[in-house]
């Protein structure tokens, strides 16, 4: 018996998840392609957040659903406009690495008012490869694994 209460075992394996156990496929679309795209590609991939890379597919920016539907309210042409204009762009983007613990993403989730992070790898020029994506989801599968015990 280790003589620990039950809320420090929990908070000792809480300390312990990281980003690669929880992690989903990311969806990303290029800078170039348009509003009308991204939407569709939201759709199709069923995901509320993609990722923008550019032609090197290095990190370049986020569109969120109430980005998409900021863009299409009013008469303008969604098939025209790249999703560059209307994304939040780098550096402005919180990321995460595969190795960092689960409960420093949901920290950011929570003071920067998002639902998603992409998991990011630094290559050269300290450019940013997309790798995965944590979302709330993702988060939540954490508490629903613990109340499980299913984390060792
Ligand atoms: P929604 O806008 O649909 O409520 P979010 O709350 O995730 O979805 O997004 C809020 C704003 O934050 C959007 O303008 C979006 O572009 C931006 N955003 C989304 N993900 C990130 C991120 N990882 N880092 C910085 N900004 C982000």
């Amino acid at each position: 018996f280790t003589g620990k209460t039950g809320s420090q075992l929990l908070t000792e394996k809480v300390k312990k998840l990281t980003v690669q156990d929880y992690q989903s496929i990311p969806v990303v679309v290029n800078e170039s392609n348009s509003v009308y795209d991204a939407i569709c590609t939201m759709f199709l991939e069923d995901v509320g957040t993609l990722f923008v890379v550019n032609t090197d597919s290095f990190l370049v920016g986020a569109v969120s659903r109430k980005d998409l539907l900021r863009a299409s309210i009013g008469n303008q042409d969604l098939e025209a406009m790249p999703v560059s204009i209307i994304m939040s762009r780098m550096p402005n983007i919180a990321v995460c690495e595969k190795n960092d613990l689960v409960i420093e993403v949901a920290n950011k989730l929570i003071e920067k008012q998002i639902d998603a992070l992409p998991v990011v790898k630094t290559v050269q020029d300290n450019q940013l490869e997309v790798t995965g994506r944590v979302t709330k989801t993702n988060i939540t599968k954490v508490l629903v694994d613990l109340s499980h015990d299913q984390i060792d």
